[in-house]
């Protein structure tokens, strides 16, 4: 090295250095953050739903409500989709003061309030279940049908078409308005539990776990829907024990002639049955989408009785606790739990000392127009925190599943 060299490395060059250094960082540097920044606004992808437009028929009358739905572009390979019918914040507030331990809802880290209001401010379960499962606000006691009663492709339909496996898992029959609102539809919910039961037979849903056998084999057309069922290379049977460690490729496990009854005869039927049903369909080359309702959480608020909800909740936290631990050891599976509506207007107004028990209050038999918590977690679950509409929920999941094209 010749001196001059050298010299370029003394101590005024290499301060110089230095700087000129400090400047290219300072230089290129901000360019990349803007670049993150920009990077991290699309996380976000934004979708306009013309069909997302509709006119409130009972409260705002003429105002025409317009939705963007937000979505990342996450896309999960499983979709648990859980309902606690009748499952407000007092629900949830009540059997968390009650447990022993945490609940499985407060694993979630992402949480959203979803509007309930059909085309009436006070929702049924079947409005309901069918604004989540199509998109659609419709009117009290239609089942997956336009306002105009034409029928209306649910979530659980689409994604069979694109042959995912699929299922359903209830504590009521498997015909009642909620779980009906995803294979179904009926112009009105009443009375057409044998209708529903044929309708679930022109799908090839793997998993339907609920009561209402006689729908299936004590039908006034003489069709013995079981044994059609099992010709068609479904497991049936009456008890969910009584499949032990067998994994079936297609399960139909009817427990109860008409409902199910409460936990202290039905037992553990739904943590197990959500666990089977996960079971049945997780496979690694298919995808799976589950529904799973805790349905007797609105029948406890219609019944004003506060120990009912408490052990409904519980009951229906356990089966969550069971999808949140496949959700995370399988590390793609969404895991979404919500409601359709509050029902009682439950309310918690202190401690009842002689009683040991929470002082609580209702103020209807019926259902009300609060909002309901979302809690979303893995692939996705960013898509649902904020306040938006039942309905949005049908679109972030359709979209996220990759589910058909958008407007
Ligand atoms: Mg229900
Ligand atoms: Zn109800």
């Amino acid at each position: 090295m010749t001196k001059q060299a050298i010299s370029l490395f003394s101590k005024n060059n290499l301060i110089l250095l230095l700087i000129a250094l400090l400047g290219l960082i300072l230089f290129f540097g901000s360019p990349l953050r803007k670049k993150k920044y920009a990077q991290e606004g699309q996380f976000y992808e934004q979708v306009y739903l013309e069909s997302l437009k509709y006119k409130l028929t009972e409260n705002k009358k003429d105002s025409i409500r317009e939705q963007r739905t937000y979505v990342t572009k996450s896309q999960p390979k499983n979709v648990i989709f859980m309902i606690g019918d009748g499952m407000g914040l007092t629900q949830i507030s009540a059997a968390e003061i009650m447990a022993e331990d945490s609940m499985a809802l407060e694993r979630f880290r992402h949480i959203g309030l979803s509007k309930t209001k059909s085309t009436k401010l006070i929702t049924d379960s079947a409005a309901g279940a069918t604004a989540m499962s199509t998109g659609q606000k419709t009117h009290n006691g239609v089942i997956a049908m336009t306002k105009e009663l034409k029928p209306l492709k649910t979530i659980l339909e689409y994604a069979e078409e694109a042959s995912w496996v699929t299922g359903i898992v209830t504590t009521s029959t498997v015909t009642h308005a909620t779980p009906a609102s995803f294979y179904g539809h009926q112009p009105t919910r009443a009375k057409v539990n044998r209708q529903l039961a044929a309708q679930f037979m022109e799908h090839d849903i793997e998993v339907l776990m609920g009561g209402g056998i006689n729908y299936f084999n004590d039908r006034d057309d003489q069709r013995d829907l079981l044994e059609e069922a099992r010709e068609r290379g479904y497991f049936v049977t009456e008890d969910v024990e009584q499949i032990g460690e067998y994994v079936p490729s297609k399960l139909l496990c009817l427990i109860s002639t008409g409902q199910p009854k409460r936990l202290d005869i039905r037992g553990n039927f739904l943590p197990l049955a959500t666990n089977k049903a996960i079971e049945v369909l997780a496979k690694p080359k298919t995808n799976f989408f589950l529904m799973v309702e805790g349905a007797q959480i609105d029948w406890a608020g219609h019944a004003n009785n506060s120990d009912y909800i408490i052990e409904e909740m519980f009951d229906f936290d356990k089966a969550v606790a069971h999808a949140l631990d496949f959700a995370e050891k399988d590390g793609n599976t969404l895991v979404l739990v919500t409601a359709d509506h509050e029902t009682g207007g439950y309310a918690i107004n202190g401690w009842d000392k002689e009683k040991e028990k929470l002082k609580t209050e209702f103020t209807t038999g019926y259902h009300t127009g609060t909002m309901v918590p979302v809690f979303a977690y893995g692939p996705g679950a960013e898509s649902f925190a904020g306040i938006y509409e039942n309905t949005e929920i049908f679109y972030k999941l359709k979209h996220l599943m990759g589910l058909g094209n958008f407007q």
